[in-house]
């Protein structure tokens, strides 16, 4: 089956993660079909992921299915998660470019035609949506976000601002090097970095979801931060030897100031300077331990240890 009018088109893979957005699936299909229709060169295909909807989310899929040969939905057994829907979406994608949205219509589809023109004639292996402002947002939220990324940025040494997310459409050659990442806990924003590629950034303006609620309470996000942390960066497993060596330099200088101050030496001040200095040698080779485990957690993964954009020459 092919959906293609004229062999020449180029496939977009639509991938839409949703659970329970029955009250936004209609809406969302019919602005992304209008968008999809105004894109010159291209057919898009759908490939809706159910990530364990409880409400009518597959029902109206279903619908979808029936009534236009675009569309395609997978059903999970159960809530996996948003990063585990989107890698589900690129294995299933059989385009010559692969797009993530966001079913509650906060990725505007207008953008899908600049991207696909950056993708297709601009030279940009992938042209990203990077959100301005988080207008709408809850505050607490959006402070705590904005820490997290500032900090996971810093750690990782990865580029993954605030604003960088997942609205993003991707050539081949990028979504092949993505799969090849089999890694079961998956933080694609770290990925997407991880990969590299040449990657277009074009700004848009935060808008509240079309309907429905946001899936995500401060227990999901805390966990998501800390899954991103933990898979990219191994600068938690230093911080007992940073606190370590400041306890040993700080006992160490205490005691040397007790004894050659001139005043008789304040014994119980010794003892509190030992336990604190053996305390912190304690921390150093805790810390040292683990950073023998995160080496042994990032060669778990078996990452590519680079990846080849192009050959020449050959
Ligand atoms: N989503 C998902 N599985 C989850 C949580 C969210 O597939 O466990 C989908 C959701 O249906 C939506 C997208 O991920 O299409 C983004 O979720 P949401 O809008 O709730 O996140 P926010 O915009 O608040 O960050
Ligand atoms: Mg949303």
């Amino acid at each position: 089956m092919t959906i293609k009018n004229n062999p020449a088109d180029d496939v977009i893979s639509i991938i839409v993660p949703c659970f329970n957005e029955e009250s936004v699936l209609p809406a969302f299909y019919s602005a992304v079909s209008d968008a999809a229709s105004s894109i010159e060169g291209a057919v898009c295909e759908f490939l809706f992921i159910d990530d364990g909807s409880s409400d009518r989310t597959a029902e109206i899929l279903q619908h979808f299915t029936e009534k236009d040969e675009r569309v395609r939905f997978l059903t999970f057994s159960r809530n996996f998660g948003k990063e585990a829907a989107m890698y589900a979406g690129l294995q299933n994608a059989s385009g010559d470019y692969c797009v993530f949205m966001d079913a509650d219509l906060q990725h505007p589809p207008a953008l899908l035609k600049n991207m696909y023109h950056a993708v297709k004639y601009e030279g940009y292996d992938c042209c990203a949506g990077l959100r301005e402002d988080r207008t709408g947002e809850n505050p607490i939220r959006t402070f705590l976000s904005r820490s997290f990324y500032h900090l996971i940025g810093n750690a990782c040494h990865l580029d993954m601002g605030d604003g960088k997310g997942d609205f993003r459409m991707m050539n081949r050659a990028m979504t092949d090097s993505i799969l090849e990442l089999k890694e079961y806990n998956r933080y694609m924003k770290g990925i997407f970095s991880f990969v590299g590629f040449d990657t277009k950034w074009i700004p848009f303006h935060n808008t509240e979801r079309a309907a429905g609620k946001t899936k995500w309470n401060f227990r999901s996000l805390f966990r998501y931060a800390m899954d991103g942390m933990l898979s990219f960066s191994s600068a938690p497993a230093s911080l007992p030897g940073f606190i370590g060596m400041f306890l040993l330099i700080a006992a160490v200088v205490t005691g040397l100031v007790s004894v050659f101050t001139g005043h008789k030496a304040n014994w119980i001040l010794l003892l509190v300077c030992l336990i604190l200095a053996l305390n912190g040698i304690q921390m150093i080779f805790l810390s040292l331990l683990g950073q023998y485990m995160s080496k042994d957690y990032m060669e778990s993964k078996k990452r590519p240890i680079y990846i080849i954009k192009k050959k020449g020459g050959f």
